[in-house]
Order: structure tokens, then C-alpha cells, then sequence
């Protein structure tokens, strides 16, 4: 075993791996499914080798998660292994984050998507309740995108936003839109209204969009005093995260500068990622937050109470070995 994972349901690091079915190009390609879910928990990824004389043999690699997902898994479950159990703790002042990693093509954002919605769902039948009712919590949510070391909102026609911190080293995203979530149903126009806006250039929506991070983060507020308006104290949230495509932080010796840029932004941000990750997960005082602007932005994040879970996509072909046992090693290391 090349790890060993921990166990609860609340632990502060959580790391789950999801396995994607074959699809219809590599069945028709024939390609093999090297990758053997055990046990909801551990896997074994065979990859096809040549001995120097030409000889096939195959190298078993094998890993161990708190969870280990297969391609029957559907999303509600998803949800249930990942977001829901941490769904009470941002009533009482948590600041939870779900990452969605791995290369373009392996679910990210097909497993990241339903996800807010039912969290939204969650949130707001317990905002229903009495208790919460009386301290005047409130639900909002904002969309945005970090594209080039930028950030765009996606839910206000993509408008170019800029990070502050104030005095209390809170991070204030200026001028990002936020929207009061009183009924859930507007949960889901938002999230397809943000995807569709996810910076898609001349080459093609997947192309692009596998180039930015795309943050949805809902957040519980309290309004005293009858403010109806803006602002409100933020009780605890919940960041939802569509990563690059994990591939794409090897762009950096593209023919294309601004590839090679945007690669080594990519790549920038997602070893800084690990590293605060890492740090959280071994109490230390000093988060390398500064690292990149994807783990600025979840500065107030990363301190105080928090919650990570990280959910590594992976693709079940032979042809994507190399990636998939690379987001394995990523995922094995933020542990
Ligand atoms: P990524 O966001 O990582 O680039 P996508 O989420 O767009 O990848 O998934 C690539 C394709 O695979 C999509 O057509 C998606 O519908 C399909 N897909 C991904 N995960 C699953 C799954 N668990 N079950 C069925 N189809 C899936
Ligand atoms: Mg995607």
C-alpha cells in the first residue's frame, strides 16, 4: 500500500477518489479499464509496461482513501460521502471547501455540479428551522472564476474583479455579485448561468474552461437590526471548487506563450493548493496561502475552523495511466 487513510466522517482533511465509467470512444478504441475499486476505500491501478526486450507485463499500484468511489456510484452518493456531513459545522462558524481534481475529461465537473444544489437544499431546510430562524440567518451565493492568476464573476457577465484584504486579514473580493438564496430552485439557473459563462475562447468551451478554477461559494449570514440590504456577518461557508484541469499545469513548455503562462499559473496554484492543504492537516500555524491567487482567495478559508474534501476524478482508460497515477500521488500527498 502506498498509503493508509483516516476514518471520520469529520475529519478535517478528507480525501475521496472517484472512478468514471469507460466512455463510448475509449469502448469503441478498446481500451482496457486499469483501475479495480476495493471495498469502497482502496484501488489498484495496473499499468501496461514493456520490459527492454519488448516483453508486456503490468505494474500494480496500489492506494488507500478515506473513500474510494467506482463507476456505479451516482452523485446523490457523491454527496452523501463528501458535502453532507459537513454541512451542520457551517452553522456554527466553519468555513468548509470541496475541491474537485484531476485531469480534463475525468468528472470534475460532472461530480462538482449537483453538488451545491443539494448542499443549498440542505442549508436551507435547517435555515427553516426555528433556531436559526430567530438568529436571522440568511443563505447567499456567489460564482466566480480565476483565469491567468484573475478573477471574473461569472454570475455578472464576467466582470474582471479584484482581491483586497482588510485590517483583520479578511479576504474582500470587490465588487463580486452575491445573491440571497430564499428558494433553491435558483440555485440550479445560477449554476448552469455560471458554467455557460466559464471562459470558453476560440478553441472550444472544454478547452478553455479546463484552464480557470471555478469557485461557488454559499454562504450563511446573519442580518441583525432588520438590514435587509448587503452585508450581514458571515456565520460560516462553503467553497465549492472545479479545478483546472490537472494536465494543464504541464503546459509550460507550449509553443504558445500565452499557454506556457497560463500553464504555469495552473501549475503554481495547485502545489500551493497541496502545500496549505498540508499545513492545515498538521495544525501549522503558518498557511503558505500566498503562494498563488487560488489559495489567497480561500485565505479566510485555511484559518480558524475549517473543513477540506477533496474529491480526486480519475478516468478508467489505459491511455490516461500516467495522469491518473499523477492525480493519485497528489491526492496520496495532501494526506
Ligand atoms: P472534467 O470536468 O474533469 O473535464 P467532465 O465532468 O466534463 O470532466 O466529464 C467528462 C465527460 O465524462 C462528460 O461527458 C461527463 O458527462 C462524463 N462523466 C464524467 N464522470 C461520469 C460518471 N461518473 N458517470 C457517467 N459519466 C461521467
Ligand atoms: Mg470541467
Amino acid at each position: 500500500k502506498e498509503t493508509t487513510g483516516k476514518e471520520s466522517n469529520l475529519a478535517k482533511i478528507k480525501v475521496v477518489v472517484r472512478k468514471r465509467p469507460l466512455n463510448r470512444k475509449e469502448v469503441s478504441r478498446k481500451e482496457d479499464d486499469i483501475v479495480t475499486v476495493f471495498d469502497n476505500s482502496y484501488l489498484a491501478v495496473h499499468e501496461p509496461k514493456l520490459k527492454v526486450d519488448l516483453t508486456a507485463y503490468v505494474e500494480k499500484h496500489e492506494f488507500c482513501f478515506d473513500a474510494v468511489l467506482d463507476e456505479h456510484v451516482t452523485n446523490d452518493e457523491v454527496y452523501r460521502v463528501t458535502v453532507e456531513p459537513i454541512i451542520p459545522t457551517i452553522f456554527q462558524r466553519t468555513k468548509a471547501t470541496c475541491f474537485a481534481y484531476g485531469q480534463t475529461g475525468s468528472g470534475k465537473t460532472y461530480t462538482m455540479q449537483p453538488l451545491p444544489l443539494k448542499a443549498a437544499e440542505d442549508i436551507v431546510r435547517l435555515l427553516h428551522q426555528p433556531v436559526y430562524r430567530n438568529q436571522k440567518f440568511r443563505l447567499w451565493l456567489s460564482f466566480f472564476e480565476i483565469y491567468g492568476g484573475k478573477l471574473y464573476d461569472l454570475l455578472s457577465e464576467r466582470r474582471k474583479l479584484c482581491m483586497r484584504e482588510d485590517g483583520r486579514q479578511q479576504v474582500c473580493i470587490v465588487g463580486l455579485q452575491e445573491f440571497e438564496v430564499s428558494d433553491v430552485h435558483i440555485v440550479k439557473e445560477y449554476i448552469e448561468k455560471g458554467n455557460a459563462a466559464r471562459s470558453t475562447g476560440s478553441t472550444g468551451a472544454n478547452e478553455e474552461s479546463s484552464r480557470s478554477h471555478a469557485i461557488l461559494q454559499l454562504a450563511i449570514k446573519q442580518h441583525r437590526d432588520g438590514s435587509e440590504l448587503k452585508g450581514g456577518k458571515i456565520i460560516g461557508k462553503i467553497s465549492f471548487i472545479d479545478l483546472a484541469g490537472s494536465e494543464r499545469g504541464a503546459d509550460t513548455t507550449d509553443n504558445d506563450r500565452q499557454t506556457r503562462i497560463e500553464g504555469a499559473e495552473i501549475n503554481k496554484s495547485l502545489l500551493a493548493l497541496k502545500e496549505c492543504i498540508r499545513a492545515l492537516d498538521n495544525d501549522q500555524i503558518h498557511i503558505p496561502f500566498r503562494g498563488s491567487k487560488l489559495t489567497e482567495v480561500l485565505r479566510d478559508s485555511f484559518v480558524g475552523n475549517s473543513r477540506t474534501v477533496m474529491i480526486s476524478c480519475i478516468s478508467p482508460n489505459a491511455g490516461s495511466c500516467e495522469h491518473t497515477l499523477n492525480t493519485l500521488r497528489y491526492a496520496d500527498r495532501v494526506k
